[in-house]
């Protein structure tokens, strides 16, 4: 089968592999369509866990093709997509219920081959039917349940006021979660464009621009028109500056979520005094597990709109090209789609 396989941090290929064995508690997927994100790029550069050689890719969509001997929940055809965690059960967190500090935790597409291949295998207890999304759609769903973990995360409390920073696509879906689920007034902040055009006609009650080139007039704004500051502030943009100045928007008493992925080595200047007397909850929110249900539900059940959001399609053979699209930040969503 043709996939894309990195030898190293930066290098990869398109080229020709075995089809993977498929044991006996596993299905044969044929990928349709798997997305691409930030953290495909930190996987590009080596970071966020990635081990190589790999296979990327970890918001994949396809069918099934064939299962293995033990496996009596799935049928070849059925339309699929897969929570791509694996946890491994015996290790002191997942004895302790929270498998996503499982100390041999393997994920596909970061340290196990990924959805950018005609083929993959997956675990069948990882693997969810759907009947009522498009290919493209489907693509979203990882995305979707990160986000879902993201609000147990968040714990909102009803009739908040909320700052969200990032309109990418975890933006859009993480804000029509806040207020399908308790966001009073929901603010956005984000620089101009497409993906701002969408979250403010699909969730967000209020937007205002970040420019890149003025770190001054969103801070202004923000100070000036919201004195008392927000409930909620969460960044999803993966700054660190963002994550920096995220304190100073959270009224006393408030929450600040860290939810983008940064550069494992970013540093930011938090006043512990601040945090202190404003008796700030500062919370980190990392991937997911076991939300994969819940995500389908939201999808499936049209509460979350994704339709509008792939606006780039690749063959699997221009992953580079995807890759370049992602880097130079234009469209909404990219995936690698194939027929
Ligand atoms: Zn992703
Ligand atoms: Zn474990």
């Amino acid at each position: 089968m043709k996939a894309i396989v990195y030898d190293a941090p930066q290098q990869f290929h398109y080229r020709d592999v075995p089809v993977p064995e498929t044991a006996a508690d596993e299905v044969l997927i044929r990928v349709r369509t798997c997305g691409i994100c930030g953290t495909d790029l930190h996987i590009h550069e080596g970071e966020f866990l990635a081990q190589f050689p790999l296979i990327p890719g970890h918001e994949f969509a396809g069918e099934v093709v064939s299962v293995g001997s033990a496996v009596t929940s799935l049928k070849v055809g059925e339309r699929v997509v897969a929570d791509n965690t694996e946890l491994c059960g015996h290790c002191f967190y997942c004895k302790r219920d929270e498998p996503l500090f499982c100390e041999n935790f393997l994920s596909h597409g970061v340290n196990i081959a990924g959805g950018q291949a005609e083929y993959i295998a997956v675990k069948a207890e990882k693997v969810f039917p759907f009947q009522n999304l498009s290919w493209q759609e489907a693509a979203l769903v990882e995305p979707t349940a990160c986000a879902v973990h993201g609000m147990d995360i968040i714990a909102l409390k009803p009739g908040s006021s909320v700052l969200l920073f990032g309109a990418g696509p975890t933006g859009i879906i993480l804000a029509q979660l806040l207020r399908l689920n308790g966001a009073a007034h929901l603010t956005v902040a984000a620089p101009a464009g497409p993906k701002l055009d969408l979250v403010s006609r699909l969730a967000a009650d209020e937007v205002v621009l970040i420019d890149r080139a003025d770190a001054q007039s969103h801070r202004e704004r923000l100070l000036k028109e919201h004195r008392k500051g927000f409930d909620y502030v969460i960044e999803a943009t993966g700054s660190p500056q963002l994550c920096e100045e995220a304190l100073q928007y959270a009224r006393p008493g408030g929450h600040v979520v860290v939810y983008g992925v940064y550069p494992a080595n970013a540093r930011v200047n938090w006043s512990p005094y601040e945090i202190f007397q404003k008796q700030l909850t500062i919370v980190g929110s990392f991937a997911q597990t076991h939300c994969f249900d819940r995500a389908l539900a939201y999808l499936e059940g049209r509460k979350l709109q994704v339709n509008e959001m792939v606006t780039h399609a690749f063959a699997l053979g221009d992953y580079r090209a995807a890759l370049e699209t992602l880097r130079a930040r234009q469209g909404i969503k990219l995936i690698i789609q194939q027929d």
